[in-house]
């Protein structure tokens, strides 16, 4: 047990996370990354990466590599630890608690612990992860063309990413647990009308195969009407059956969607002062390894505006760009 004193602690090594950590570096701020696991958060997930400008194609876990390097190139301290709880104190700064014991201080936090897709947890999801089994469409359905695929779930995700998905594979089964789906009618119609797409009602997957060491080729299947139980040949299944934002450790009140995502404003900071949020946490359209970079951006930047107001003894000042602009 110890205690640390930083001008910003970032919570969670994902592409948000470690952005915001070079950005502090070049800021010449003392910052550190607090990370549960390995650096990279999502990209660990994600085989390749392909939609990354200036990377054609690189690894998951390779951009992670570059991402860590390039931050810590700036100055920024790394630290293995899982931070428990962050809470604001009554002089206006920040205390995080890790699970081992230890304190960070700071009078500016940024919290990028991502979310974390719901898992089906059936027997060969977790064996097939990257080798079949995907919880991203964009990140993921190039590599299904010409394949027969599925995707479980009956929410206005699963629907829509099937939609997308039938631009690669030849293909879609979606396989939903009622004999109604959830989404918006507007996206239920498009897939009626999408020839490619096929609906199987009243199922759920109870088991992902595979070859030992090779990617899957079948779930087994059964009907929730009848127990009937069937197999079906798919070389991949996507898993959209809902999404938790990782806010849980914010000790207090902020302002967020009816889904739990952190709303901000446009530079980054949340409904509490001096705590910002970036990535795939944070309210937004999209969630990609772009957009999380591009949120650790400007969370960083005005979190050095920030910091100098309030050594200035302005700590309400409102955060502005350089020329007086709003960021
Ligand atoms: P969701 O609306 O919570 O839907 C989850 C779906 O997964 C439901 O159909 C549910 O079945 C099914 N499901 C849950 N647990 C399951 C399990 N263990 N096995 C099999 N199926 C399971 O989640 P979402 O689709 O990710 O959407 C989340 C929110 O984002 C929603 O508010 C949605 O409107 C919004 N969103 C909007 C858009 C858009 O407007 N374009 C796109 C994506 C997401 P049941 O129906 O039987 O409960």
């Amino acid at each position: 047990m110890a205690t640390f004193d930083y001008d910003v602690v970032i919570i969670g090594a994902g592409p948000a996370g470690m952005t915001a950590a070079m950005y502090a570096g070049r800021s010449m701020l003392k910052a550190v990354v607090l990370e549960r696991g390995f650096p990279g958060g999502e990209l660990l997930n994600t085989e390749l990466i392909e939609d990354y400008p200036g990377f054609e194609s690189i690894l998951g876990h390779e951009l992670a590599t570059k991402f860590e390097a390039h931050a810590k190139k700036f100055g920024a301290e790394f630290r293995q630890g899982t931070a428990v709880t962050l809470r604001k104190l009554p002089d206006g700064s920040f205390e995080t608690v890790t699970e081992e014991g230890d304190v960070y201080r700071s009078p500016a936090a940024i919290i990028t612990a991502g979310g974390t897709p719901i898992k089906l947890s059936v027997p060969g999801e977790k064996e097939y992860a990257g080798r079949g089994v995907s919880y991203c469409a964009i990140c993921d359905g190039a590599f299904f063309r010409e394949q027969t695929i599925a995707v479980v779930g009956g929410g206005d995700a699963a629907v829509e990413e099937a939609d997308f998905l039938t631009r690669y594979a030849s293909k879609v089964y979606l396989i939903h647990r009622r004999d109604e789906l959830r989404a918006s009618k507007i996206l239920q119609q498009r897939i009626f009308q999408n020839p490619k797409i096929e609906v199987i009602w009243d199922t759920v997957v109870e088991r992902i195969d595979g070859e030992p060491n090779g990617g899957m080729h079948s779930l087994a299947l059964r009907n929730t009407k009848t127990d009937a139980t069937s197999t079906l040949q798919a070389t991949g299944i996507f898993i959209f059956i809902g999404f938790r934002p990782n806010t849980g450790i914010i000790d207090g009140h902020f302002d967020h969607d009816e889904m739990g995502y952190i709303r901000t404003d446009a530079n980054m900071e949340t409904s509490v002062r001096g705590l910002f949020a970036a990535g795939d946490l944070r309210a937004q359209l999209t969630r990609q390894v772009t957009t999380a970079a591009g949120d650790g951006t400007t969370a960083a930047i005005a979190v050095e505006k920030y910091l100098t107001a309030l050594r200035h003894g302005h700590p309400n000042e409102p955060i502005q760009g350089s020329g007086g602009y709003a960021v």
